[in-house]
């Protein structure tokens, strides 16, 4: 996406107003408000323990925010608040409709170990989606195509390298037809020789046109394949910009910081 303005005539993929997270005394999202645009590919960069995890699990309720709205599309999730002070879903299957249009790709992957790779894929689209299972299995070969691993449809995860395991991963998330796809550090657990497998089929994703949200630490894959570049710092957005001005012409100190170290 070469659009940079703040505000596009693109339909809205997602939404975040005013996130707020705390653990106990411990807050750990103060306020996050960032908007996806369809076709958007925003990398969320910022120290350890900045929050980056927390935002993204946020947005599919794996985490309870403690205050704040989130919509996907047009349509905002009901929220709720509880007496522990987390929010809750007033509508258990609004909330899992909106999980399914939500894609999450975690740092270890999070596949079935006793599923085969075909039978991780298939299992969404048919138990979620009530997708028939014939027709289910030939979306998963031609994702799995897509990702470069038909051969593996058959193997189990533990027979895959840990590259090979995230591109099934991936490919999982994308047979949820997902309007929004989430990743957590999806390269940060594997060695350094199978990174760039995974960001090249990340960075086919971008250029499809996908919408994407990525916590990486992947600065290069970041400045060249995202969009908008977001530095979150101690739970607050820090800075928010096109990657020319977050990596090259950051106002805050604390992103200088950041960029030197991070070269
Ligand atoms: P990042 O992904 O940027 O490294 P996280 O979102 O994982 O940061 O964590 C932000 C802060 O929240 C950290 O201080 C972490 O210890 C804390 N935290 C995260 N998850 C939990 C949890 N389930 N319970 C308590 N504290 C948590
Ligand atoms: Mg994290």
């Amino acid at each position: 996406m070469l659009e940079t303005a703040a505000n596009s005539t693109r339909p809205i993929a997602l939404e975040l107003q005013d996130l707020h997270k705390s653990f106990g005394s411990l807050a750990v999202l103060k306020g996050v408000s960032l908007t996806a645009y369809d076709g958007d590919v925003i990398s969320i960069l910022g120290s350890s323990g900045s929050g980056k995890s927390t935002l993204l699990r946020c947005i599919n309720l794996l985490e309870k925010p403690t205050q704040g709205h989130i919509s996907i599309g047009n349509e905002a999730l009901m929220l709720k608040p509880t007496k522990s002070g987390e929010m809750q879903a007033v509508d258990n299957k609004q909330l899992d409709s909106l999980r399914a249009r939500v894609g999450f790709v975690f740092q270890n992957f999070n596949l079935w170990p006793h599923k085969t790779i075909l039978q991780n894929i298939i299992e969404g689209p048919t138990q979620v989606l009530k997708i028939k299972k014939e027709q289910a299995i030939i979306d998963a070969e031609k994702l799995l195509d897509k990702v470069g691993l038909l051969d593996k449809k058959d193997a189990y995860p533990a027979n895959l390298s840990g590259g090979q395991r995230q591109r099934v991963a991936i490919a999982r998330a994308l047979a949820m037809q997902p309007r929004v796809l989430l990743f957590d550090e999806p390269t940060s657990a594997l060695d350094p020789e199978l990174v760039n497998e995974v960001l090249t089929v990340m960075r086919d994703l971008a250029e499809e046109g996908r919408t994407m949200l990525i916590v990486t630490h992947e600065m290069r894959f970041a400045r060249e394949v995202s969009n908008k570049v977001v530095f979150l710092h101690q739970g607050v957005i820090e800075e928010i910009g096109t990657p020319e001005q977050v990596f090259d012409n950051p106002t805050s100190e604390r992103v200088k910081e950041f960029m030197a170290s991070h070269n």
